[in-house]
């Protein structure tokens, strides 16, 4: 028999050997010895309280054994020779798509601007040391697309959309610790990820898939609204069906290239502001009520803040504790932040973009004869306006924290996790004052919720820009575009995910449509 329960455990207890087989014999009223196994469905930290409490969902084997195989299966096939689906970008969403097709029994071809996990890092080293931007090959562009060089962190809002155990599994399939199917807030980590990604790779090519790297496309062949063929930088011109555009918010030339063509787009809502960087001791002494360092069973403390400044939301957005701050940027003369943080989130520093939510239809008035790439065109500004004030390199401008709310320049900054380095600037005055004016409401208001929160002691950095797609590609119910027959707009870049595992189920899903089209 099988049972599930919910158990209970705080810190002391947490130290025991056999704790959770301890706990269930007594909950259940029966003897250890009929117990087989304890599986840990679920943990999740609960902090609110001065006593942390570990709380379990486990599932009890009572005189029986536990399955030793998962319920799901990824039957992979030989697709060597069978009909071709054409994927652009090897994001999340791209890669998502490719194991699908071969699942379903198609060939995926798949084209990426960018270089494989391995060669990517030195262009990350030359963005953090010598302030140069490869625009095919950076921490958004390359294998894995954003996703690789990223935190990892696997929560979804995307529920509703599709079987996120699925993904998964399947991330754990592909090298991935089971550690994230039982953890409410699962992690992979930085220094985990590409080792999976390589082994997505290898899947794909194993069982006859195509991955084309430093592919750029740069046209579309479209004759009587059928997408005919795929242009690539070095002439190459390839015949396609069924394209699965899956570029990521970041791949500015194809929204670019779209609206020159004069193909439907629509301008979308999103988010900007600026990264904070507390010590992460801070962070840990607020959220766990401690002084000194936090116990060593606790993982290094996250936080979720958000409050409503003059009708708009201020929150925070992949808060990443023990983390770095990374240059995000994927053109020179631009500065863009994120965060990112290893598996065993070890580093001093916790950091999280602090944004605010921007409306389309109301905050972008001066940018009205950009049409759909309004939002672009402003997001694109900002950054320059980063570039500018970091000194023109990929030094990014900083703030201490009060000083920001007080709309002091800072004299000087905090030590940084941001490899490129700092520039103290004015950001209370530099950012544009839907954004500027709020965040500093927003970050008085944080100091009220997490005491300890609002201090001199962060920095706070710009710009966050790239939050998801200031545009969205439509589709139509069957996720093909309404004009262009056979292209289908795909994961964060056409405005249908925001984060790693709502882009990965929104691959499948145009895989799936891709195929109905052939
Ligand atoms: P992308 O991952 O952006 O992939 C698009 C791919 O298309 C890229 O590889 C790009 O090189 C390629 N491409 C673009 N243009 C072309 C072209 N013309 N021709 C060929 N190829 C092209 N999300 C989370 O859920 N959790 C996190 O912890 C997290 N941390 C992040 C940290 C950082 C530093 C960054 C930058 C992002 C982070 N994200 C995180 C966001 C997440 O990475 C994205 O939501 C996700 O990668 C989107 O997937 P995608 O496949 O739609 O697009």
């Amino acid at each position: 028999m099988i049972k599930e329960l919910q158990l209970r455990v705080n810190l002391i207890e947490e130290r025991k050997e056999d704790i959770l087989l301890f706990k269930a014999a007594k909950k259940l009223d029966i003897a250890r010895t009929e117990i087989n196994a304890v599986k840990v469905l679920r943990k999740s930290i609960d902090a609110r309280k001065k006593d942390i409490i570990f709380n379990y969902k486990v599932a009890v084997y009572i005189n029986e054994n536990i399955p030793e195989k998962s319920d799901y299966t990824f039957d992979y096939k030989d697709v060597s020779n069978a009909k071709e689906v054409h994927i652009i970008g090897f994001g999340p969403a791209g890669m998502y798509a490719a194991l699908r097709c071969i699942e379903l029994g198609f060939k995926p071809i798949v084209l990426e601007r960018g270089k494989n996990v391995q060669d990517r890092r030195r262009d990350l080293r030359a963005i953090n040391q010598e302030h140069f931007v490869n625009e095919d090959s950076n921490y958004c562009f390359g294998e894995g697309g954003a996703g690789t060089y990223s935190d990892g962190k696997l929560y979804t809002r995307s529920l509703k959309r599709g079987d996120v155990r699925r993904i998964f599994e399947n991330l754990v399939f592909h090298g991935a610790t089971e550690q994230i199917l039982i953890d409410a807030h699962p992690h992979i980590g930085t220094n985990k990820l590409p080792k999976i990604i390589q082994n997505i790779r290898e899947q794909i090519i194993k069982f006859g898939g195509e991955i084309h790297f430093e592919s750029r496309v740069t046209d579309f062949v479209i004759k009587n609204n059928k997408l005919q063929a795929i242009q690539l930088q070095n002439g190459t011109e390839m015949a396609v069906n069924s394209v699965i555009l899956a570029t990521g918010h970041s791949a500015r030339d194809i929204y670019e290239l779209l609206h020159k063509k004069d193909i439907a787009l629509k301008a979308k809502s999103f988010a900007m502001g600026v990264r904070v960087e507390h010590p992460q001791e801070i962070i840990d002494q607020i959220q766990y009520s401690c002084s000194g360092e936090r116990d060593e069973l606790l993982p290094a403390a996250a936080y979720s803040l958000v409050h409503q400044v003059n009708n708009r939301g201020v929150y925070s957005f992949c808060m990443c504790p023990g983390g770095f701050i990374v240059p995000a940027a994927t053109a020179n003369g631009e500065v863009v932040v994120n965060g990112m943080s290893p598996s065993r989130r070890n580093n001093k520093f916790a950091n999280s973009g602090i944004v605010v939510e921007l409306d389309i239809d109301k905050d972008f008035k001066k940018y009205e004869d950009f049409g759909a790439l309004k939002g672009l065109e402003f997001q694109k500004d900002l950054e320059k306006i980063a570039f500018f004030a970091g000194g023109r390199s990929q030094v990014a401008p900083a703030q201490r924290l009060v000083d920001f709310v007080d709309g002091k320049t800072s004299t000087n900054l905090n030590e940084t996790s941001y490899q490129p380095g700092l520039k103290s600037a004015p950001l209370h005055s530099l950012l544009p004052k839907i954004i500027g004016g709020r965040l500093r409401k927003g970050f008085a208001a944080f100091g009220e919720k997490m005491h300890g929160y609002h201090t001199n002691e962060a920095n706070i950095i710009g710009v966050e820009s790239r939050t998801s797609s200031p545009v969205n590609i439509p589709r139509k119910e069957n996720l093909e575009h309404p004009e262009i027959e056979g292209l289908f707009p795909c994961g964060e870049g056409g405005g249908y995910a925001g984060g790693i595992i709502s882009a990965a189920m929104d691959g499948e899903r145009c895989a799936e449509a891709a195929i109905a089209n052939l």
